[in-house]
């Protein structure tokens, strides 16, 4: 399954940065509760950013035990970002201050747009699976559309293609000729790659887009190189393809979008362009009188909702 037509070898990355080619960026590990693994690969110190995508959980997978609750995150809110979750195995329960409440499953999309304000929980269904096994991403929202009304939607399938090995599930933006229908506010893609199959991939890349790779399950090889679990691969613009070399159980994420070229603060849930900014949305959501305030109510959830942080806690970047 080698290559070794040197000839019909494309050029992959071209520019000072893109020859540099993918470097590797292992996650922070941190445990939900006693059995769920989380991996966040975004943001990191010297990372902060592909494109807009400015956070990325790799969430499991998780075996869950009898008498196990699963997952419970009571009503948190957030501003300036979309919130993208996508599942490999197992449930999960959306629920929002705009009254949504929605089972997500294994190749199914939830896209919250926070814009101005939400607060959401995110439960394990009563009649959940064993397993659960996923991704959840944000989306900085570009600076002429942070403040947008807030907004959720549910695709219950998303735009596929077949490639030589794999099938690309189109979670959000574009690939190629294809482009998602979900609503996104800068150029950008969110794919995830199952192998069909063992053997080599060329995929194509938008050369304007930096763009992230993680392994999510099997093996992989990215370049020659293995890719290593619970890391995430960067590349700068410039590159037109990458080549994997799978496993038949491969699944891999590729993320990646135009340069944001903005400078963001993330704190907490919350991401935006000055303290000023932070601040109000942290006053506002630890003083807001229920349920007409900027965040809403979760009146759907059944439990307190998340409590403000201290302001000097860099909590995402612990
Ligand atoms: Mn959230």
């Amino acid at each position: 399954m080698t290559n070794t037509d040197t000839e019909q070898t494309p050029v992959v990355c071209q520019g000072r940065e893109a020859e540099a080619g993918w470097r590797a960026w292992p996650a922070r590990v941190s445990r939900l509760g006693n059995a769920l693994t989380i991996e966040r690969a975004l943001p990191q110190k010297q990372l902060r950013l592909i494109g807009p995508w400015c956070f990325l959980d790799h969430i499991g997978p998780v075996m869950f035990g009898d008498g196990d609750k699963g997952v419970d995150v009571g009503p948190h809110p957030h501003i300036g970002l979309q919130t993208v979750t996508w599942l490999l195995e197992g449930e999960l329960l959306h629920k929002d201050s705009l009254g949504y409440e929605q089972v997500i499953r294994p190749g199914q999309l939830n896209l919250m747009t926070a814009g101005h304000g939400i607060s959401h929980s995110e439960e394990s269904p009563p009649d959940r699976s064993a397993r659960l096994h996923g991704v959840q991403f944000w989306i900085a929202l570009p600076a002429a559309e942070a403040d947008r009304a807030p907004a959720f939607e549910h695709y219950t399938e998303v735009p596929r293609q077949s490639l030589a090995v794999m099938d690309l599930h189109l979670v959000v933006g574009r690939h190629g000729e294809q482009t998602s229908p979900a609503r996104v506010w800068s150029p950008l893609v969110g794919a995830e790659l199952v192998a069909r199959e063992a053997g080599e991939e060329t995929l194509a890349l938008e050369p304007d887009f930096e763009h992230g790779l993680m392994l999510l399950q099997g093996e992989a090889s990215l370049d020659g190189t293995p890719m290593l679990p619970g890391t995430l691969y960067h590349a700068s613009p410039g590159c037109s393809a990458v080549r994997l070399q799978v496993s038949a159980d491969a699944r891999v994420f590729l993320l990646g979008g135009e340069p944001l070229g903005e400078e963001l603060l993330l704190w907490w849930n919350f991401v935006g362009r000055s303290t000023e900014e932070i601040r109000q949305a942290r006053t506002d959501w630890a003083e807001q009188d229920y349920p007409d305030g900027r965040f809403g109510q979760v009146t759907a959830y059944d439990g307190a909702r998340l409590p403000i942080p201290d302001l000097a806690a860099d909590v995402r970047l612990k």
